[in-house]
């Protein structure tokens, strides 16, 4: 049995030892997703697609509450279309895909794979807004989109990629500003509340927004290496891309506007944070609320009689409590169906053999903590369904304490530089606002770029902690994905 647990085990690196080779092994074992024959582009399987299927029904309902609606627009867009918007068309332009054929003639004009869909709301609300009754418009898709990276990891970066993208138009300023910032909440209740991953979030730099946009709202969760995620992002675009495009409403005077525009998506590089930010040694580690199972049963000796049926029973029980769980009856030995179990990331797993009948109880053990407790059978699904809670705030807890402890500040660029070659995370340094510093911190550091500002806080110093010119800005710095 022991043998059998350690073969599955030493299929993975160990986490301290390499970390992307521990990332790569744990998507492979996990059975997450593969490569395709298309560098960047992914073939999801049944283990990875159902995190996202988790993911989706969680997201959706906290968009509908708030009055989003579903929609979706094709996967091609006109070049002429794309043009439109400079800044927009600058920053996509090297990552774009093109459609030049259809069958064997050559198309008149080039059709580009959508890398984002901006050009194609706004062309559509174009023709179809007309007066203020028309607005807000406040709408999602959930879809795939094309980008043309040259270097790709599953799910952190691929070429295809899945996502959501929100996409709204209103009639003021103040009410694009507070659905921006509106959704930027949502995508914060949910990393923490559903996956349980804390992080640091903030408006980003002039150089690291949303192309065409006056500002980007991020999420940046820290993973176990010490580097950062960018988990979601919000963007505020005013009125610069609508009018690009000729959105405009009349009134209730008959007067035109300009209308004001948002967007908004979060993709499947998240399951690469969920991965990075709970995975340990010997797996994926998932949290509850989005785990596809929560929970797995394994009868232990179950060619004894009883031991299958009682199993089954059990099953049925937790079932009943509204709980996600499945049994796991193969030949297997009980080492190695622990060994799948804990690889898989479901949080508890339920183990019954001849004995445990016997004594009327049933051995839980936490995935996250390999804690055991023994229980009477016919409790198992009520305290299952409490020790879910408390694995998935305990996962959030562990997560915070990890983050907390890797946040650090520095007031010269001597000790930002230490600081980046000991103990890696985020720090927070002053910052003048010129690119041309925020360039050389990435250069002397070794690749730390601003992720977010901090309007919240005090001050460290009045100085930039490059140039030591006047600090406008406080920022966290860190290397990220
Ligand atoms: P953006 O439209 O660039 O603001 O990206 C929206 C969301 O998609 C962000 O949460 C990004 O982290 C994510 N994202 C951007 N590029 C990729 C990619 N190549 N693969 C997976 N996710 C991505
Ligand atoms: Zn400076």
């Amino acid at each position: 049995m022991a043998k059998d647990n350690k073969k599955l085990v030493q299929s993975i690196t160990s986490r301290e030892e390499d970390f992307a080779q521990w990332y790569t092994d744990v998507v492979r074992e996990a059975e997450l997703c593969d490569y395709s024959s298309v560098k960047g582009c992914l073939n999801y399987l049944p283990n990875g697609y159902a995190i996202w299927e988790n993911i989706q029904a969680d997201l959706d309902k906290r968009f509908k509450e708030t009055g989003v609606e579903n929609v979706y627009l094709p996967m091609l867009i006109p070049e002429n279309l794309l043009q439109k918007e400079a800044d927009h068309v600058e920053g996509f332009a090297p990552e774009v895909a093109w459609v030049t054929h259809g069958g064997m003639e050559r198309l008149q004009e080039r059709l580009c794979i959508r890398p984002t869909s901006e050009t194609l709301f706004c062309e559509l609300w174009s023709r179809t807004v007309q007066s203020y009754r028309d607005l807000p418009k406040v709408w999602n898709q959930w879809n795939s989109v094309l980008r043309w990276e040259k270097t790709t990891r599953p799910f952190l970066r691929s070429r295809e990629f899945l996502w959501q993208e929100g996409h709204t138009i209103h009639a003021t300023y103040e009410e694009a500003e507070e659905r921006t910032l509106m959704m930027w909440k949502v995508y914060r209740d949910f990393i923490s509340e559903s996956l349980a991953i804390p992080f640091v979030a903030g408006r980003k730099t002039e150089s690291e927004k949303f192309a065409g946009a006056q500002d980007t709202y991020t999420v940046e969760a820290l993973m176990h290496d010490g580097k950062a995620l960018q988990a979601a992002t919000s963007h505020f675009f005013g009125n610069g891309f609508p009018d690009a495009y000729d959105i405009k409403y009349l009134d209730k005077n008959n007067e035109l506007h300009s209308v004001y525009e948002t967007s908004w998506g979060l993709s499947t590089r998240i399951i690469g944070a969920i991965i990075m930010v709970h995975g340990d040694d010997s797996g994926l580690v998932l949290p509850p609320r989005i785990a596809p199972k929560q929970v797995r049963v394994i009868p232990v000796a179950q060619h004894k009689e009883g031991v299958l049926d009682r199993s089954e029973e059990l099953l049925a029980a937790i079932r009943a409590e509204g709980l996600r769980a499945d049994i796991d009856e193969s030949e297997k030995s009980p080492g190695w169906k622990f060994s799948e179990q804990e690889m898989l990331g479901i949080p508890v797993r339920v183990e019954l053999g001849p004995k445990d009948i016997e004594n009327g109880q049933a051995v839980l053990v936490r995935r996250d903590t390999r804690e055991k407790t023994v229980v009477s059978i016919d409790d198992v699904p009520a305290v299952l369904k409490e020790l879910l809670e408390t694995v998935q705030q305990d996962m959030y807890d562990r997560a915070k304490a990890f983050l907390d402890s890797h946040i650090d500040e520095a007031q010269t660029m001597d000790e930002m530089k230490a600081k980046f070659t000991d103990n890696r995370g985020f720090i927070k340094a002053m910052w003048c606002g010129d690119e041309s510093c925020e360039e050389m911190i990435k250069t002397e550091t070794g690749g730390a770029g601003s992720r977010c500002l901090i309007e919240d806080e005090e001050p460290i110093s009045d100085r930039c902690v490059c140039c030591g010119k006047p600090a406008k800005y406080k920022v966290f710095w860190g290397k990220a994905y």
